[in-house]
């Protein structure tokens, strides 16, 4: 793992901080009892000490990551990048980082970028991606709400289609720091709705903005991807919270369509942290 980025992880059971083996393999705390936690093959540490719902399933995981790398989101990384760009930041945390795709694009302009999330497959996937691209990106498997991080030790937090912890993001956040969260936007996938439902319904904003922070912009970035193959359309889908609340009937009407033009639309909403711990 890359030092900068290992830097940043403190001990799960005991909050102090970890530092590599001689042999590279594993990490221990300085805390007293020295806690030992090996790195995967791949690289990610895995801090997750009670046992958790893993959340997405590793078919949701591999999914996205065809959709996802087909790039049909490009537009979404390329303005969270000119948004970032603007904050000077050493450290980044991407907390809820499914399977990389945004976490392994911010490890860019030197900052040292960490990946946080449960299911392992896509964390995995995550750290194999950071190796083939020897980036300053590195990977933990733990939750959103129990960050394996110091107090006030991070520059920016990411929160993409993820669960907003504030009161967890507030914490490991510097004084001044900024949490950047990316949701749905009303119209998002409006035209993959239309194929599906008689009767589509927009979406609603996220519930859970940050109340405690200072809501300094909001980025509304909406256009049109036309998707060529089933695969992809199967694969957007899936991805979707209403997947699994969509009947058998109306899940059928997909099938055997090969293309599919819908718009997409994302809302970014960028927050700072006060100067006060
Ligand atoms: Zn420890």
């Amino acid at each position: 793992m890359y030092p900068a980025v290992l830097q940043l992880l403190t001990c799960p059971i005991c909050s102090y901080p970890l530092t590599a083996t001689a042999d590279e393999k594993s990490c221990r705390c300085t805390g007293e009892k020295s806690h030992c936690f090996d790195f995967s093959k791949s690289g990610y540490l895995n801090l997750l000490c009670a046992q958790a719902k893993e959340g997405d399933s590793k078919e949701a995981i591999q999914a996205r990551r065809l959709f996802l790398e087909a790039g049909y989101y490009q537009p979404l990384v390329e303005k969270i990048l000119g948004i970032l760009r603007q904050i000077p930041s050493h450290s980044l945390l991407d907390a809820g980082c499914g399977e990389g795709y945004y976490t392994n694009q911010f490890a860019v302009d030197g900052r040292g970028v960490l990946g946080i999330d449960l299911p392992k497959t896509g964390v995995d996937y995550a750290a194999r991606r950071a190796k083939q691209l020897q980036n300053r990106a590195g990977f933990a498997v733990a939750s959103v709400f129990q960050l394996p991080v110091a107090d006030a030790g991070i520059d920016v937090i990411t929160n993409l289609f993820a669960p907003c912890a504030e009161e967890e993001f507030s914490r490991a956040l510097k004084p001044g720091g900024h949490l950047l969260l990316v949701g749905a936007g009303e119209k998002h996938l409006l035209g993959l709705k239309r194929a599906i439902y008689e009767h589509p319904y927009k979406n609603e904003g996220r519930a859970d903005l940050p109340k405690t922070m200072e809501l300094l912009d909001t980025v509304h970035l909406s256009y049109e991807i036309t998707l060529e193959s089933a695969e992809h359309i199967q694969a957007l889908f899936s991805m979707t919270p209403y997947y699994w609340r969509t009947s058998p009937k109306d899940r059928e009407k997909l099938n055997g369509i090969q293309t599919l033009t819908t718009e997409v639309e994302f809302d970014i909403f960028l927050f700072r942290k006060g100067q006060k711990l």
